[in-house]
């Protein structure tokens, strides 16, 4: 697949205020950071609230000041200057709405009632796990009707992945990632049924619309790459390229996460460390992310 190639460098840092930012994060975005200063480009900061159930307006205020306190600058987003940019994705459903009526227009994506379970693992950030189960393929429609209708409703939509595709890109720092759909991941939500666009949905609109020509990620999202990379194929749009980053993992070797905050920017803070110490420690630098030439 054919990945943006574009003159201007434009990173993005997007995280989810569902809980206090940790070191993980931060390795993440300083890589971010690194990356749009080293090719003299530029970094937008964008709030990925839609979660609305697991996000706190606490923890949106808290992921800038942590953010800005480890180093970390962005050149737009919702705090420059005091000007009121609006990278906030609760704020952005009617740009959403219109990709959906796109992809509805297109024949690929149908409503999906099914399961309580399909809608609470597209509920939950894909940091928590991505282990979605294979959507059962005999639970999708025989055919996918386009019908005149208004809306999405109080449904979630499915976008059906082509049984079989070899979803190939080259990452900048894993190189060649080949995913096939319907084996390593199969129908994903792009519209919930409570009225948000879905993740995989709401990143590839954002990162279209804001022109980011490079994402900056945890490896743990190599999947949710993938899948976004169909939802380009379908809207016909030229991805961005990508950068996974190795997952961060503590002195025990555990992944770390959002709800076991003992290596939380606020914490460690709080304790008095200082951001250069913490760049400069050993799980920071590990496995060599840091020198990103
Ligand atoms: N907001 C997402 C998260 O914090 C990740 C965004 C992305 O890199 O696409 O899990």
């Amino acid at each position: 697949m054919l990945l943006q190639q574009r003159d201007l460098y434009r990173g993005r840092i997007a995280p989810t205020p569902s809980g206090y930012l940790h070191l993980g994060h931060a390795r993440t975005f300083w890589i971010a950071q690194k990356r749009a200063r080293k090719s003299q480009g530029s970094l937008v900061f964008r709030n990925e609230d839609i979660d609305h159930a697991r996000c706190k307006p606490k923890y949106a205020d808290a992921m800038m000041e942590d953010l800005r306190w480890f180093g970390i600058e962005w050149d737009e987003g919702p705090d420059i200057g005091g000007a009121h940019i609006p990278y906030i994705q609760s704020q952005r459903i009617p740009l959403y709405l219109k990709v959906w009526e796109k992809l509805y227009n297109l024949g690929v994506i149908y409503p999906s009632p099914h399961s309580r379970k399909d809608v609470l693992n597209a509920l939950s950030a894909p940091h928590i796990g991505d282990t979605e189960p294979i959507y059962p393929s005999h639970l999708r429609p025989t055919k996918i009707s386009v019908k005149s209708i208004s809306g999405p409703g109080k449904t979630n939509w499915r976008f059906q992945v082509p049984d079989g595709k070899s979803v190939n890109f080259i990452d900048c720092r894993m190189g060649e990632v080949k995913l096939i759909a319907g084996k390593d991941f199969g129908d994903f939500i792009v519209w919930r049924k409570d009225g948000f666009p879905s993740y995989e949905m709401a990143v590839v609109v954002d990162d279209q619309s804001m022109h980011i020509t490079e994402v900056v990620r945890g490896e743990d999202l190599l999947t949710s790459t993938a899948r976004q990379l169909l939802l380009y194929d379908a809207l016909n749009w030229l991805p961005p390229a990508y950068y996974h980053c190795p997952l961060f993992c503590d002195d025990n070797g555990e992944r770390l996460a959002k709800r076991n905050d003992s290596l939380s920017l606020r914490k460690l803070r709080g304790k008095g460390v200082t951001p250069e110490s913490l760049r400069k420690s050993r799980n920071f630098i590990g496995s060599n992310v840091c020198s990103i030439d």
